[in-house]
C-alpha cells in the first residue's frame, strides 16, 4: 500500500489571494495611490518585523493587540521581534530614524501591506490581513484632520462604495484624558462586578477599553457611563469643534460617537471609524485618529500626527458587495482579461506570430500565445476560455497576403489587418466599446 503525503495547507487565519480576485486588490491599490497622490502623500515601505518594544510602547502594553495577538519570537541573538500588528508605530519610528521631523512642515506618507494579529479567524477577520494607511506627521491643525477624512471620502467613492458611515469622537489629550479616566474608574467601581470578566479586568488596568467592549449584556451599563465629551479640556473641545466645522464646510456627514475609543493606546483627540453596512458583523472598514505624543513615547521629538488604516480585506469585500448590488453592471474583471490570443497554424507561422506577440506586448496589450502546435478550433476554444477580447490567426494564407485575421471574440466578426496596423485597430475597437473607460472615476 502506498502512503500518500498529506498536502501542506496555508496556516490558519491566512489565505491565498488568487487571480482573478487579485485584480480587484490591484484596482483598489491603484485608486488609493492615485487619490493619495492628489493629496500629496508619498509612499513609505517599512519592514514587516520590528523590535517588540516598539509596539509595547506605542500601541500600549495593556491593549488586546499587545497582550494577546502579537506574533512575537526570540531571534537567534535573543532579541525579541514581532511581526507588525499595525504600521503607524513603524511609520513614526522610521520618521524619527530618518529625521523627517527635523525638516519641519507636515509630512504626508502612505503605506500598504500585510499586518499580523492572532485573532479568532472569521469572515473579514484574518491573522494575516492587509492595510492601506496614510499618516500626516508634524501638524495638529484641525483642517488636517478634516482633509484626511475628505481624502477617505473621495477614495471610498472612487472604489464604488456608496453607503458608509463616519463615526467620530475626541478622546482628549494627556491633560484631560487622565482626569476622565479617573471619573470613569470611579463610575465603574459600583457596576464592574456585573460586567464581563474582560471588563472587570479592564476596569482595573485600562478603563477606557471598557467602552469598546462588544459583549451584548454590558451595553446598557456602558451606555450609562460618563461620556468623554463632557470631560474634554477647553483646548481639546475647541479642536474637536473646529474639526466638526471643517467637516461640515466640506460637506462630509458624520455621527458623533462618544464611546469610540479604538483599540490602541496612542490615540489623542480626534478618533474615527468608517463602517459599512455591506460588511455584516465585522463592519469597521477603517479606523484612525490623531496621535500627538506618540513620537515622544518612542523616543522622538514632540511631533503631532494623524492617520488611518483601511482594512483592505474588508474593503475588497465591500467593493464586491457594492458591485453585486449595482444592477446590470458588467463585472469589472473584464479589464483584467486578456486582450489578444494569437493562434498560429503551420511551422512557418510561429516566427512571425512570436514577433507580433512581442510587439503587441511592448505596446502594453495583454497577449497570450501557445507554442505547441494547435488546431484552429481548439485555439479558438482556448482564446474564449481565457476571456481574450480578440484572436489573431496567422496561417499560410495570411503569411502570403501579409495580412492577419483579427477576430473580435464577442461578435465573431473577422477582419484582415496588416501586422503594423494591428495595435491601432485593436485600440480603436476597444475605445469604441468604451473598454478603457473607468467606471468608477466620476467627478465629485
Ligand atoms: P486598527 O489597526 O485596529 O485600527 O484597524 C484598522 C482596520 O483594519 C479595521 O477597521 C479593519 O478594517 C482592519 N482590521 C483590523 N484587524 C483585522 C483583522 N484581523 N482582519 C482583517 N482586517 C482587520
Amino acid at each position: 500500500m502506498s502512503t500518500r503525503t498529506e498536502p501542506i495547507r496555508a496556516v490558519k487565519g491566512t489565505r491565498d489571494l488568487l487571480p482573478p480576485e487579485t485584480w480587484r486588490w490591484q484596482k483598489v491599490e491603484d485608486e488609493a495611490r492615485s487619490v493619495f497622490h492628489a493629496y500629496n502623500f508619498r509612499e513609505l515601505r517599512t519592514p514587516i518585523i520590528e523590535r517588540t518594544e516598539l509596539f509595547a510602547r506605542s500601541v500600549g502594553a495593556d491593549t488586546d493587540i499587545v497582550t494577546k495577538e502579537m506574533y512575537t519570537f526570540e531571534d537567534r541573538d535573543h532579541e525579541s521581534l514581532t511581526l507588525r500588528p499595525e504600521a503607524t508605530a513603524s511609520v513614526v519610528r522610521a520618521s524619527i530614524e530618518h529625521g523627517l521631523f527635523n525638516e519641519g512642515g507636515a509630512h504626508k506618507l502612505y503605506y500598504m501591506g500585510p499586518m499580523f494579529r492572532r485573532e479568532r479567524p472569521q469572515k473579514g477577520r484574518y491573522r494575516q490581513f492587509y492595510q492601506i494607511g496614510a499618516e500626516v506627521l508634524g501638524s495638529d491643525h484641525p483642517a488636517i484632520d478634516a482633509e484626511v477624512l475628505e481624502m477617505l471620502h473621495l477614495f471610498l467613492e472612487r472604489v464604488g462604495i456608496k453607503s458608509f458611515t463616519l463615526l467620530i469622537n475626541s478622546v482628549g489629550n494627556s491633560k484631560c484624558r487622565p482626569e476622565y479616566v479617573k471619573v470613569l474608574r470611579r463610575a465603574l467601581e459600583s457596576v464592574k462586578s456585573t460586567m464581563c470578566p474582560d471588563c472587570q479586568r479592564r476596569a482595573e488596568t485600562n478603563p477606557l477599553r471598557v467602552l469598546d467592549c462588544k459583549v451584548e449584556a454590558d451595553q446598557p451599563i456602558i451606555a450609562r457611563l460618563p461620556s468623554i465629551l463632557d470631560h474634554l479640556c477647553p483646548e481639546c473641545r475647541q479642536h474637536f469643534d473646529r474639526v466638526l466645522a471643517e467637516l461640515k464646510q466640506r460637506g462630509i456627514p458624520y455621527e458623533i460617537t462618544p464611546r469610540l475609543v479604538r483599540g490602541l493606546d496612542y490615540y489623542t483627540r480626534t478618533t474615527f471609524e468608517i463602517t459599512s453596512g455591506a460588511l455584516g458583523a465585522q463592519n469597521a472598514l477603517l479606523g484612525g485618529g490623531r496621535y500627538d505624543g506618540l513620537s515622544e513615547k518612542i523616543g522622538g521629538p514632540p511631533a503631532p500626527g494623524i492617520g488611518f488604516s483601511i482594512g483592505e480585506d474588508r474593503l475588497v469585500l465591500a467593493v464586491e458587495e457594492a458591485e453585486r448590488s449595482k444592477e446590470a453592471s458588467k463585472p469589472e474583471s473584464k479589464d483584467a482579461a486578456l486582450t489578444v490570443y494569437v493562434a498560429w497554424l503551420g511551422d512557418a507561422a510561429l516566427g512571425p506570430a512570436s514577433t507580433l506577440v512581442r510587439e503587441l506586448r511592448r505596446q502594453g496589450l495583454s497577449v497570450e500565445i501557445d507554442y505547441e502546435p494547435t488546431r484552429l478550433k481548439k485555439s479558438m476554444g482556448i482564446a474564449s476560455k481565457l476571456g481574450a477580447r480578440f484572436a489573431i490567426i496567422i496561417g499560410d494564407g495570411e503569411l502570403a497576403r501579409g495580412r492577419y485575421q483579427v477576430k473580435d471574440m464577442s461578435t465573431g466578426g473577422q477582419e484582415e489587418v496588416e501586422p503594423a496596423e494591428i495595435t491601432r485597430h485593436i485600440e480603436s475597437r476597444l475605445r469604441s466599446l468604451n473598454y478603457f473607460a473607468e467606471e468608477s472615476r466620476k467627478p465629485l
